[in-house]
């Protein structure tokens, strides 16, 4: 039951509507903590103090009260958590109170107290925090996603405005009883509810048309105050929070591990552009069963599956393409209208559509090195557009078996000085990272073309080796790109915005190449 406090607060803030993303904001100094504020007011109406951070919270709440009262428009939670819930705060549970009901005093219109504290309290003192600010309720589970019913059943017992359940995703189906959880039961309380960790990312997209009234982001990358929080920017121009709804398309890229991946970055960005009402996500599978369980119950309309996973899947889809089936390995599932899942492979198209834009395919002298997945993809994809098709592997056993199924030919590396090519593949994980290793040696490079598959770095040695004997590199990037064109076109029917994955994609892998050196010299 509401008291009169609090649906006289709700009517206060109904016509404010709580904005989707809530910024936690941390510092260890007040001031800085309130610049910090000022400073992303412009962008972000919504922010949770964490008083908790700070050696002595109570020296921030006279700045907190001069800026909301120059802000009016700012709705700001103050939290001070205790250690033993979570948070920073090594103070009693009076003195908790004592901050929460004077930052409440100082303008900040919603309050956080944990339940283990609400619990311990007299309930008249949990209530006078509702005098002027409305109750949030919360409860943090750092290592699983369960007894959500149980855990509210109990909080309910304690009157409050709002009422958060954060747990913890250890697997993908977490997301699931999450939401599950908050469609079941937003309609009788006023929830919040996500699920932290790597694997918690569909929450804290998905969480809030479930039902959670808001969610949370953090500052930057470095001052996150729960695992797996997203920065605000990211939810808002990357992931378009905001427009997300009922009609939203779930699409994503699924392996293990997918931290690194640029596919959101690139896939994002291609449905911003093209209109499309669908955000993609980096799905940290560890176990297909537990993917396709999201799959379903999501339910998810487009996959890129990247390793462990492309061979793997294919025994659970229920048709692939012929080109896929010889390949082996499936990079692209979609989700028809009947539920089913069809499997293509999109690493042939990243590799042609290059080449096609540079020379005639047909009758094209190309060595591919490796046997692998992306060289299958390589080898099949050109021996259909009619080239000539050469294959060199570390060892013998799938070089054969490939040639022998693409109808292509074996070489052996002690006649790579003799031969000359058009095109030359590089199929190989060689020359990846920081290794500076290059699979084959200057007199070996004999070619107008060399097509490098790895794009971090963006220049391999085998690529400089190649320029430096008068070839053309052809960067990994473009297959990536490529692929994920293709991709994007089977799932929405659209052409992909080319230009404009390759831009997002060039920028992110320079960003990254720029965050990685300033790691080195920090070191
Ligand atoms: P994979 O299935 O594991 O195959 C790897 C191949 O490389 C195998 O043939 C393996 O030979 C060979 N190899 C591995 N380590 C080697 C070494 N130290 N020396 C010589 N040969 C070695 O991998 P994949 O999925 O095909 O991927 C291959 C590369 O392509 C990776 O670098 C991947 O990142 C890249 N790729 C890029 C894109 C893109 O969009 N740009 C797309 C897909 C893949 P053995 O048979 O002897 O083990």
């Amino acid at each position: 039951m509401m008291t009169a406090a609090a649906t006289n607060y709700i009517s206060r803030l109904r016509p404010l509507r709580l904005p989707r993303v809530c910024v936690a904001i941390t510092d260890s100094d007040p001031s800085a903590l309130v610049d910090k504020a000022e400073a992303l007011i412009r962008d972000n109406t919504f922010l949770e103090f964490r008083l908790d951070y700070l050696p002595r919270p109570l020296l921030a709440l006279p700045k907190i009260k001069r800026l909301m009262e120059y802000h009016p428009h700012v709705v700001a939670i103050a939290t001070c958590r205790r250690a033993a819930s979570g948070g920073k705060f090594q103070g009693s549970l009076a003195s908790q109170l004592d901050i929460l009901a004077k930052a409440g005093a100082s303008g900040c219109q919603l309050l956080d107290i944990e339940l283990q504290s609400a619990a311990k309290c007299k309930p008249a003192q949990v209530q006078r925090l509702r005098g002027r600010s409305a109750l949030i309720l919360s409860y943090h589970d750092f290592r699983a996603t369960k007894n959500l019913e149980t855990t509210l059943e109990k909080m309910v017992a304690i009157p409050a405005d709002f009422y958060k359940i954060v747990s913890t995703a250890a697997t993908l189906y977490d997301n699931v009883t999450m939401m599950k959880f908050l469609e079941k039961n937003g309609d009788r309380h006023s929830l919040i509810g996500l699920c932290m960790g790597e694997q918690g990312i569909i929450s804290r997209l998905l969480g809030v048309r479930a039902g959670s009234v808001f969610t949370f982001a953090s500052v930057s990358p470095d001052e996150k105050t729960a695992p797996g929080q997203v920065t605000a920017q990211e939810l808002r121009n990357t992931y378009r929070i905001e427009q997300v709804d009922v009609a939203t398309r779930v699409y994503g890229v699924a392996g293990d591990p997918v931290a690194h991946s640029l596919s959101p970055a690139i896939m994002n960005a291609a449905l911003r552009r093209e209109n499309v009402n669908g955000v993609y996500l980096a799905l940290h599978a560890k176990t297909l069963k537990d993917l396709l369980s999201c799959v379903r119950d999501i339910p998810i309309h487009g996959l890129s599956i990247t390793m462990p996973y492309k061979e793997a899947v294919l025994k659970h889809l229920d048709n692939t393409d012929s080109h896929t089936t010889k390949i082996g390995a499936c990079n692209t599932v979609v989700r028809a209208q009947d539920g089913k899942l069809y499997g293509f492979n999109t690493d042939a198209a990243g590799i042609v559509r290059p080449l096609e834009q540079r020379i005639t395919i047909e009758k094209a002298k190309i060595l591919v090195l490796g046997a692998g997945g992306a060289a299958r993809a390589a080898v099949f994809g050109l021996k259909e557009r009619g080239a000539e098709v050469y294959i060199l592997n570390r060892t013998t056993g799938p070089a054969q078996k490939l040639a022998h199924q693409a109808r292509a030919r074996i070489v052996k590396r002690a006649d790579l000085k003799k031969l000359t090519f058009d095109v030359i593949i590089n199929a190989t994980p060689v020359g990846m990272g920081n290794t500076r290793e290059s699979p084959l040696n200057e007199n070996e490079i004999n070619t107008r073309y060399l097509f490098e598959m790895i794009y971090d770095p963006a220049e391999t040695r085998l690529m400089k080796m190649a320029k430096e004997r008068g070839a053309e590199a052809i960067p990994g990037i473009e297959m990536f790109v490529h692929q994920a064109a293709r991709q994007f076109e089977i799932w929405t029917g659209k052409p992909a915005p080319w230009d404009d994955m390759m831009r997002v994609v060039t920028l992110a892998l320079q960003e990254r190449t720029a965050r990685n050196a300033a790691k080195e010299v920090k070191k």
